[in-house]
């Protein structure tokens, strides 16, 4: 057959309206979008026979089962749940942190009913929504104010703004940090409006560096947590406490962009130098940032805490209301605040703090739950308990590694590659590694009311594959 008589031959849209398979198709969805799929179905099908790709035509009841799948690709969120095997605990590409069930309570509140979002209850008059976590951050940090926005690339975009439009921002070399996803501090400082002024070299930073570029045009002192990578060996970088007497002495104000919001010390943290929110603002820093979804374990916001003068400037800034935190975050970081208000419970509670907390003789025992299962449900699988180390990501403690079990899976009828496409192709995607031929899941990062759900999506992506 050549291609005017394949094209003359696909079946007419009235014709496949007519055919028993439609009416079942129009019952599982909407009909206009039906028929839309139905049109685009056949005009794949015409531009397979003109690029000479087809050599027969799909009979309607094909027709019609690849307009239904086209109408689940429509008709499906694109944003799903995934079971996180990786044991990076605050996984950026996997939705960062996970919300404790307080502050999923409040976002659900906030959406279902009216709120006193920005109204005064006292005075029966407008309110700020910028209050709400003020009295609680003051609490768990000692900050006399506090401003939160959209994220930490929000927060040090407006501090920079506000602080230092045309003016010299003072910086040392070693800390102009790219953070995954395109974060760069040199480029939000250009766009901020201020002139970054670099000193000292990529691992050596003196104080004297900082005041020899202290002059008339400079606008700020600052510091940035190199999150995500550690220079080590010849050494030295300032001290906040000498920035802030710098500051102090030259009257210039002083900012550390802190990344992940530690809020009391944890036990894995021995040694490392994640900087403690409270500590770093007693030592008399004027404005201090950090990300909410990080270690804080709270929604995706940025949180500027200091001095009230500055604060109030940047609520000022009409870049602010570009910034502005909608009501689910502020219900969702207010109520995880106040869950670190006693620290036993916010272990517990907090789902990054609890995965980082989590006993590792708890994670032997999914683990072996997991093996267990699989090797009489699944005989097709080797399957093996797996010391692990898991991260706990996010570009935070990037040296700490918390000891960790998880299973090792190796199917036997498929290559590890094909197992590891299928586990993400799940209705519920399984995402893990692969290390040296082996399937690694990492129980630090799967929930125990997940195991089950785990165990069968293992056995199903075995399943056509057998
Ligand atoms: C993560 C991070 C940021 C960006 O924070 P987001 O909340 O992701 O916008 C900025 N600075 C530092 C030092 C960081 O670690």
């Amino acid at each position: 057959m050549n291609n005017k008589e394949l094209l003359r031959k696909i079946p007419k849209i009235d014709g496949i309206l007519e055919h028993p398979d439609w009416p079942e198709l129009v019952v599982e969805y909407p009909e206009g979008p039906a028929k839309d799929a139905l049109r685009a179905v056949i005009e794949n099908v015409r531009f397979a026979i003109k690029a000479g790709q087809v050599t027969s035509i799909p009979s309607i009841s094909e027709i019609v089962q690849a307009a239904r799948k086209m109408l689940g690709e429509w008709t499906n969120p694109r944003l799903r749940r995934v079971i996180n095997g990786t044991g990076v605990i605050i996984h950026t590409n996997l939705g960062r942190s996970l919300l404790a069930d307080e502050a999923i309570g409040a976002i659900v509140n906030a959406a279902s009913h009216y709120t006193n979002l920005e109204y005064d209850l006292e005075k029966g008059a407008r309110g700020s929504r910028y209050d709400h976590c003020t009295a609680v951050l003051k609490r768990l940090t000692g900050a006399e104010s506090s401003l939160v926005v959209n994220n930490n690339a929000g927060a040090v975009f407006l501090v920079l703004n506000t602080l230092a439009e045309g003016k010299e921002v003072i910086i040392s070399r070693g800390e102009l940090v790219e953070i995954g996803g395109s974060f760069r501090i040199p480029d939000v400082m250009k766009k901020s409006g201020a002139v970054l002024r670099e000193v000292g070299t990529t691992n050596r930073t003196h104080k004297e560096d900082y005041e020899n570029a202290i002059n008339q045009e400079t606008g700020l002192l600052m510091k940035a947590h190199t999150s995500n990578y550690r220079i080590k060996g010849f050494t030295h970088d300032v001290a906040v406490e000498e920035l802030v007497s710098l500051g102090g002495q030259y009257g210039v104000p002083t900012y550390f962009d802190a990344g992940s919001g530690l809020l009391f010390p944890f036990q894995v943290m021995t040694g490392n130098d994640e900087p403690l929110v409270s500590a770093e603002l007693a030592k008399g820093l004027d404005v201090i940032s950090f990300s909410g979804d990080k270690l804080l374990g709270a929604p995706q916001a940025g949180i500027i805490l200091g001095r009230k003068s500055l604060i109030d400037m940047m609520k000022k800034n009409p870049l602010t209301r570009a910034l502005r935190p909608d009501k689910f975050t502020i219900a969702g970081l207010e109520s995880t605040l106040l869950l670190y208000l006693d620290r036993e419970r916010a272990k517990k509670a907090i789902p990054t703090l609890r995965m980082i907390h989590e006993d590792v003789n708890v994670l032997r025992r999914r683990a072996q739950w997991i093996v267990k299962q699989v090797r009489t449900r699944c005989p097709s699988l080797s399957a093996d308990v797996t010391r692990l180390d898991s991260e706990v990501g996010g570009g935070s403690l990037p040296d700490v590694v918390v000891p960790s079990f998880g299973v090792g899976l190796k199917p036997r009828g498929m290559t590890v590659q094909n197992f590891e496409t299928r586990l993400r192709g799940l209705e519920v995607p399984i995402v893990g590694r692969i290390e040296k031929d082996v399937f690694l899941l990492d129980m630090r990062t799967i929930r125990k009311d997940e195991l089950d759900l785990l165990v069968q999506g293992i056995e199903s992506a075995l399943g056509d594959g057998e």
